[in-house]
């Protein structure tokens, strides 16, 4: 067992660090406190080759793998999580399922944009009425033959990306028939931007991720070509499994980065801010505080690394990427608690990272699957 990084592996951690140190830092409160989204720090990040790190490069991608992706989320949600959100589900939920399921003209299409940052695309599972329970989907696609075209009707709640300036499609699933046993058949297909019937609502009012892209999405006999399935037929339900088995390993990740950002914050300002004569980190109680969170980031990042490692060995991984993403997001919410603490007064005040940490720390526990969920595939797993 190693769990130590390759040159490599360091190499790419260190210079995700540097830019987000840099280019990220400075900039991201202003965008956060306007809710504009930062198209420059995507711009930068295609440079960087981060949206096409996962990818072989005859897809235009970087030739690196999952845990390449991990460690890009871990550092930029060190410094800000609206910006490590906008790349996991740019790769993990907007690139990945097309190279995973879809055809070769597909990839030829859509992957070479979105690999290099150029492009964004979103993925709609969830729906008004429905997320947890995707077998409740109502959004349906009919087939019709006579022009060869899937009609959708429906709406889809939540949708990241997926109203950008530079939003090329969204991916979602919808009911387009009925299983031998009577479930839904749920298959995937994807819209561009800008087809007629697609329309994008405003931008919600989130309560963190403020400068990431929300959006609700209404398709109203939106007519896209029967080509534009993803892959098979009837294969929805285990395409957006397998998208979500995975992108939980780099939400877990985020939130590894989120509560590390905590510690880096706190002991900063412990060292700095002075109370009965001395600095506060000189107080026991604030020791032990930052102690437990480094011990929370640590295990939590444990967990990750398990996760990725099984994943990319070609192991079974659903129960340790659910462990991981229930314990890091967790431990991400703790943290940013802890934090908002150690800064009093300061922690409450937006001027302050500790403060944007705690509003975005709390979606880590519902995006991607709420940590009931996590609970329930981690005790199905064990055979109950
Ligand atoms: C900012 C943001 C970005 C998002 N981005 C995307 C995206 O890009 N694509 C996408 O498809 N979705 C996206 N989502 C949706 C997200 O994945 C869902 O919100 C999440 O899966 C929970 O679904 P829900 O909101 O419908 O809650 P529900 O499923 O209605 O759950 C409500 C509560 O009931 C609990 N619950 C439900 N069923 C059970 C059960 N059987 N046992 C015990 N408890 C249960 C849940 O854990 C939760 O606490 C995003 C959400 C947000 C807020």
């Amino acid at each position: 067992m190693d769990f130590r990084l390759s040159e490599e592996q360091e190499a790419l951690r260190e210079s995700v660090r540097d830019f987000a140190r840099e280019a990220v830092a400075p900039v991201i409160a202003e965008h956060y406190e306007q809710h504009t989204f930062p198209y420059e720090i995507v711009r930068q990040m295609g440079k960087m080759g981060l949206f096409g790190l996962p990818f072989p490069e005859e897809h235009g991608g970087m030739g690196g793998d999952y845990f390449a992706l991990c460690l890009a989320l871990e550092e930029l949600a060190r410094v800000d999580s609206s910006v490590a959100i906008t790349l996991e589900a740019a790769v993990s939920l907007g690139a990945m399922p097309i190279f995973r399921f879809g055809t070769a003209a597909q990839q030829e299409r859509w992957l070479p944009k979105l690999l290099s940052g150029e492009a964004l695309a979103g993925f709609g599972l969830t729906e008004p009425g429905t997320g947890s329970d995707a077998g409740g989907t109502q959004t349906r696609a009919v087939l019709d033959p006579s022009t060869d075209e899937w009609v959708i009707n429906g709406s889809k709640a939540f949708i990241t990306n997926s109203g950008t300036d530079i939003t090329a499609l969204v991916t979602v699933t919808a009911v387009t028939g009925t299983n031998p046993d009577g479930s839904k058949e749920l298959s995937t297909i994807i819209v561009p931007s800008g087809t007629p019937g697609f329309t994008v609502a405003p931008a919600y009012s989130k309560v963190g991720w403020n400068a990431s892209d929300t959006h609700e999405l209404t398709f109203d006999d939106c007519r896209v070509p029967a080509a534009n399935l993803l892959g098979a037929r009837g294969r929805g339900f285990a395409q957006f499994l397998r998208i979500l088995d995975e992108g939980r390993i780099a939400i877990a990740a985020l939130a590894v980065g989120l509560a590390q950002g905590c510690v880096d914050e706190s002991v900063k300002y412990a060292k700095e801010r002075q109370a009965f004569g001395q600095p506060i980190g000189n107080y026991q109680a604030i020791q032990f505080k930052i102690a437990d969170m480094e011990l929370k980031a640590h295990t939590a990042r444990l967990a990750y690394y398990d996760a990725a490692a099984r994943m990319l060995a070609g192991e079974p991984f659903k129960r340790q990427a659910a462990i991981a993403k229930l314990h890091a997001s967790t431990v991400a919410v703790d943290n940013a608690r802890e934090a908002t603490q150690i800064h009093g007064g300061y922690g409450f005040m937006n001027e302050y990272p500790v403060a944007r940490f705690w509003r975005d720390s709390k979606i880590l526990e519902i995006g991607e699957g709420t940590s009931e969920v996590q609970r329930m595939i981690i005790a199905r797993d064990l055979g109950m």
